[in-house]
């Protein structure tokens, strides 16, 4: 992303660049076999300082700014496999910073020291079979009884469902409505937890799940915050994931259009290189200017959520504008790569294939529209 980036950006930006070109890169392949990351892969994060940059430091973690996940992200990017980023934000961004907000203290030297230190691997559990964009109406029950809560329904697409340690759950104590939902910290081997891995179209090396919870009894003290609180608690992690599916999205354009460039140069036909075509060099400018206004509304974005301005139309923005670019950058990136574009041996094509969730993920291209459309009086009353 262009903006000036401090010493200490690029110094973890070299660390990282190293560790993921030698020891992330090399293994994508047999993690996208496996269905998911390998444990050492949060050690090893963490050893560097990296796994829980967000954090607080007084739990072990970073305390860092935005910019530096920043960083983090578009070197894991670079490991072509955009389910490693996905199983190391849906752990240390999305599961673990809603604990870190609003946890009691025993909670977060648990779980956000155990995340930081990569002991622990963490999921966020919020979407459920008839319950995705409508988080309102998430149904899963959490029943107070003496010291515990007893839990009660199912939970789908939970990335990390299989391989988490805990998960932060929403759940419903209350009526219906938003006003009846909290947020509460799993251990994930809770009698009457199953879990069941999900077979995706893509993000292979990130494991997705459906999780089913049976009488499960959690301890009232894993409740985060009060009791009802927890909708506002979602929303308010949303602004932060939204932001990271938009570096993603901008990162998987880049490194798709860097590829196609690189082809385009390359290949030949008709006796001259593809490139040597105007429709190609025209449809790869196309490209390379959607993913630069993506990545302007997604420095915009960052700036105002780290100000602490309003910043949901922008962010929405952000992620609309950004997950779509990706979606058009691999359709466009992949077909100068004709046949091989299309083949999962290839980059391209793995990376074509990737390109499709972002646009589902921690809000649709839709409920983003919608949110665009509220927040600029364009419903009419
Ligand atoms: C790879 C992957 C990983 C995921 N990881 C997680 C995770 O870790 N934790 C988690 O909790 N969830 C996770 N999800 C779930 C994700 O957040 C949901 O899929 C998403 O919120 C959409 O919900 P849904 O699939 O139920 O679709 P629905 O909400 O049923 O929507 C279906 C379609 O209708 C559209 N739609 C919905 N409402 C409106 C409206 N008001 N106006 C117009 N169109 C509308 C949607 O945009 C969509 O196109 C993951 C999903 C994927 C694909």
């Amino acid at each position: 992303m262009d903006r000036t980036w401090s010493e200490e950006h690029e110094l973890l930006r070299r660390s990282l660049r190293d560790y993921v070109h030698e020891r992330v890169t090399p293994n994508v392949l047999a993690w996208e076999a496996a269905g998911e990351v390998p444990r050492s892969l949060f050690t090893d994060l963490a050893a560097l300082g990296v796994l829980g940059l967000r954090l607080s430091p007084q739990y072990g973690g970073g305390g860092q700014d935005f910019w530096f996940t920043v960083v983090l992200l578009e070197e894991l990017m670079r490991c072509g496999s955009i389910g490693v980023p996905v199983s190391v934000m849906a752990h240390a961004e999305f599961a673990t910073m809603l604990i870190d907000r609003y946890g009691s203290p025993a909670l977060r030297e648990t779980y956000v020291r155990g995340a930081a230190e990569g002991r622990l691997i963490g999921a966020l559990g919020v979407s459920e079979p008839d319950a995705g964009s409508d988080v309102a109406a998430l149904r899963t029950r959490a029943v107070r009884d003496g010291d515990h809560y007893v839990i009660n329904g199912s939970k789908l697409y939970i990335s990390n469902g299989t391989i988490a340690d805990y998960i932060t759950l929403a759940v419903r104590t209350g009526g219906a409505g938003s006003r009846g939902l909290s947020v509460i910290v799993v251990p994930a081997d809770t009698p009457g937890l199953r879990r069941q891995r999900l077979r995706k179209l893509g993000t292979h090396a990130s494991d997705t799940a459906e999780l089913f919870f049976e009488n499960c009894r959690v301890p009232a003290s894993h409740l985060l915050g009060a009791e009802n609180d927890g909708f506002g608690m979602i929303m308010s992690g949303f602004e932060g994931e939204r932001l990271v599916l938009s570096v993603m999205a901008c990162s998987h354009a880049r490194l798709m259009f860097e590829q196609a460039r690189d082809w385009g140069h390359q290949r030949r036909a008709f006796g001259q290189p593809l490139l040597g075509f105007q429709v190609w060099q025209h449809r790869l400018a196309d490209v390379l200017t959607r993913i630069v206004a993506a990545e302007a509304l997604t420095l915009r974005g960052i700036e105002l959520h780290l100000q602490g301005r309003p910043a949901q139309s922008e962010i929405s923005m952000a992620k609309l504008f950004a997950t779509e670019t990706a979606r058009f950058a691999a359709t466009e990136c992949a077909q100068i790569q004709g046949g091989l574009g299309y083949m999962e041996e290839c980059l391209m094509g793995r990376l074509h294939r990737d390109a499709l969730a972002m646009t589902i993920g921690a809000g649709s291209s839709e409920i983003m529209r919608e949110i665009i459309a509220r927040s600029n009086h364009l419903v009419a009353q």
